[in-house]
């Protein structure tokens, strides 16, 4: 009988009356696996946690529609590397299938902000066109641009180091 490895998909043989107990083709397969699972565990809590106590999520009606570990497996594959979490492709999306990739803390951050357009000085640019410009960084601008307290031109105009008002 023929087994297919649930971590790294080579096919074993085994004797077919261990063909239901056997899933991996080696120990090694079996703890890569178990630790991935974990770790997927880890991201879709953060996932429900992040729609339940996240200001504004439960009003924009955001939810996530993953139920399980392996369903995510599926829909994602495994993560590709430390660093990258679960991202939500259009923002006022649910966690679901076709809205969910795995992405770096700077793609995520770039989907959120892409489609922020601020206008100064008869110019409407990105957020990442104005941080080029101003030489402030990108999080810096967004974080300006989210608080009520700055006018578009201090936004702009004031040194990263003379944020404290
Ligand atoms: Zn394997």
């Amino acid at each position: 009988m023929q087994v297919t490895c649930k971590n790294c998909g080579s096919v074993v043989r085994v004797r077919p009356s261990h063909a239901s107990r056997t899933k991996f083709c080696s120990m090694a397969c079996r703890r890569e696996f178990q630790a991935s699972t974990h770790e997927l565990k880890r991201h879709l809590d953060g996932m429900r946690f992040r729609c339940k106590q996240r200001k504004g999520w439960a009003d924009r009606g955001i939810k996530c529609c993953i139920a399980s570990t392996e369903e995510l497996l599926n829909i994602l594959g495994p993560k590709p590397a430390a660093g990258f979490s679960v991202d939500r492709i259009d923002v006022n999306g649910n966690y679901e299938a076709g809205n969910i990739r795995w992405a770096t803390q700077k793609q995520q951050m770039n989907n959120r902000t892409n489609n922020i357009f601020i206008t100064y000085d008869n110019k409407t640019l990105t957020l990442q066109e104005w941080a080029d410009r101003t030489g402030l960084s990108k999080g810096c601008l967004h974080y300006r641009h989210l608080s009520p307290r700055w006018s578009v031109e201090e936004m702009l105009t004031t040194p990263a180091k003379k944020q404290a008002k």
